[in-house]
């Protein structure tokens, strides 16, 4: 029972073009493995989790990148391609969002920082994990000081049970590598996942199966659900 609130959920899909102003020019934020980029991967995985919520009238979602859009950006790729800043920015978001750090911080405080914009409930992160290659299997995060946080994980690690790959446990962090996340975010509740090692040659494999997509972000929108079922009532609005 959620007594008829809507729930704010901002769903971030990981990283996407910047522009590197050592290179000069613009570059995803993790490279190819194998022909797949976890910049794009990401998308992949938040389309769909983002239509299984916002079919939900429970849920009221909101994005961090363009994830539908496919016109071209002043990146030169599609605009779902390309990171937070440029997206906030276009949508008229103020400009400590979209305007905070360089290059690759840029992009990283706007995703970040998208989550305090929209006001949400709860935030979702999506992403892929690597390791010198040898790692496999999926992990669940939650901000150490968030013990809702840290419920919302365990909800989620629940449900990704039935993923293709080995359970590596919820970890809480404040030193992940998405930092400005993190910090951004501290206290939330919120959850960032690692669905696969895209640099490992198995997972990597997995990751390309559009079933294994579809089910990264139904067991997802699942775990999500058992969350508010069970933790609904007792969260402090902010809306
Ligand atoms: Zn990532």
């Amino acid at each position: 029972m959620t007594d008829g609130k809507i729930f704010r959920i901002y769903l971030s899909a990981g990283h996407g073009y910047y522009y590197n102003t050592t290179w000069n020019q613009w570059m995803t934020q993790r490279r190819s493995y194998w022909g797949l980029v976890e910049d794009f991967w990401n998308v992949l995985v938040a389309r769909e989790l983002f239509v299984l919520l916002d079919e939900d009238p429970r849920f009221n979602v909101f994005m961090n990148r363009d994830f539908f859009n496919e016109e071209i950006g002043i990146s030169g790729h599609q605009k779902w391609m390309e990171a937070s800043h440029l997206f906030f920015k276009e949508i008229g978001a103020p400009e400590y969002v979209w305007n905070n750090g360089i290059g690759v911080q840029q992009a990283i405080n706007a995703d970040a920082l998208g989550a305090r914009y929209h006001q949400t409930d709860i935030a979702l992160s999506i992403h892929a994990n690597s390791g010198g290659g040898e790692a496999r299997g999926h992990e669940v995060w939650h901000h150490t000081h968030s013990t809702l946080g840290s419920s919302l994980a365990y909800k989620l690690k629940e449900s990704l049970e039935s993923m293709p790959n080995s359970d590596r446990g919820v970890k809480a962090d404040y030193y992940h590598d998405q930092f400005a996340f993190w910090k951004a975010t501290q206290g939330q509740i919120m959850s960032l996942v690692e669905y696969f090692f895209f640099d490992n040659e198995i997972d990597n494999e997995l990751m390309k199966l559009q079933k294994n997509i579809s089910l990264c972000a139904q067991l997802t929108y699942q775990g999500v659900v058992d969350f508010i079922e069970t933790y609904g009532r007792t969260m402090t609005w902010v809306s």
